[in-house]
């Protein structure tokens, strides 16, 4: 907080879709200083899955759903955060900061907007910083492809480079060339695995809250010919197994869809039941599948595997068909339990 100011600080996370938001927020959350966060997370589908990851650690996340908070959630978001204070104000939560972690293909200025526009929030909030993650691996790719991981980059305040582990120091370095060039204003961090001092990502309030909107301004009057407007080729899928899998089986046909079509798949996650105590958790962007996560429980949850497909010019059923025709070997049949063709209903 800043000294004399009595409002609370909200954080924003950004970064394109498998660029490591959860983890880093996951990772940074754990730490005692910051376990009075009230965690707002803006799903793509009406399905979500960062919220069931975040919540082992942080119980009072708070899931935004089947939309975007850039766009068609906007008042959502804003209610949200009027709650929390209302909650706060009954004595309901002990809140002292706030994080927003975005969808992937969010454009952060129209959050920051809505959020700077509105009086009662300004009163009692005050945007910290703007955070954006991006992956060390798919980074490039994201930012010649994607106008959303642009604006992203541009309006950061910290912008860490993540899975820095994943390519060599010459690549490393022209990103970050790359990113100071795009963003001069932004302090470029770099992280493996997401393990961050907490502080660069929550700032402190070392930033001059004064000139945001000034420069929000000229953000959008600069890149105005990068308008984001949600990609209608972009769907998501959640399927649910309710039986064990085959592990192996399963990472096959993982490995064979990622081959086929990796390029159009911008995002699997999901939370895997092979019959141990714990479940797996998956992650893939594009070609790259992180290695599996063992989980050492299930944390009180239902016990069954989720996965959550996000992909650009490839439907639903040619990833359904692949998995019918695995379906013996995996162990379980799938079941579908969205499929959202067009999440921000324009
Ligand atoms: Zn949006």
């Amino acid at each position: 907080m800043i000294a004399g100011d009595s409002r609370f600080p909200i954080t924003i996370v950004t970064g394109f879709l498998g660029s490591g938001k959860t983890t880093l927020l996951a990772n940074v959350l754990q730490h005692e200083e910051y376990k009075n966060t009230a965690v707002i997370i803006n799903e793509y589908g009406q399905v979500g899955l960062d919220h069931r990851l975040i919540r082992r650690i942080e119980e009072k996340t708070r899931l935004l759903s089947g939309g975007c908070i850039c766009c068609n959630m906007r008042d959502d978001l804003i209610n949200e955060l009027k709650e929390i204070l209302n909650e706060k104000e009954r004595g309901e939560n002990d809140m002292d900061r706030v994080v927003i972690e975005t969808t992937g293909l969010a454009d952060p200025a129209p959050i920051l907007f809505s959020i700077l526009m509105d009086p009662l929030l300004t009163n009692r909030f005050y945007v910290d910083s703007v955070v954006c993650c991006l992956d060390a691996a798919n980074g490039e790719l994201h930012l010649q492809n994607n106008p959303e991981t642009l604006k992203q980059i541009v309006t950061a305040d910290r912008i860490i480079v993540t899975k820095t582990d994943l390519v060599d120091h010459e690549r490393l370095h022209q990103m970050h060339h790359r990113l100071h060039h795009l963003n001069p204003a932004a302090t470029v961090y770099g992280t493996a695995h997401g393990i961050i001092d907490p502080t660069v990502v929550f700032d402190k309030g070392q930033n001059s809250q004064n000139n945001r909107l000034e420069q929000l301004t000229e953000i959008q009057e600069k890149y105005r010919d990068k308008k984001v407007e949600h990609d209608t080729e972009v769907r998501s899928m959640s399927i649910k197994f309710y039986e064990a899998l085959d592990w192996t089986a399963f990472g096959l046909w993982m490995s064979m869809l990622l081959y086929t079509h990796g390029e159009k798949m911008l995002r699997i996650k999901g939370m895997v039941d092979v019959g141990e105590k714990g479940p797996i958790v998956i992650n893939g962007v594009q070609h790259i599948i992180h290695p599996p996560h063992h989980l050492e429980d299930w944390n009180g949850e239902e016990k069954n595997s989720q996965i959550v497909f996000i992909m650009k010019g490839l439907e639903p059923h040619q990833i359904l068909e692949s998995l019918v025709a695995f379906q013996n070997i995996l162990g379980s049949a799938p079941y579908i339990e969205e499929i959202n063709m067009n999440p921000y209903g324009g």
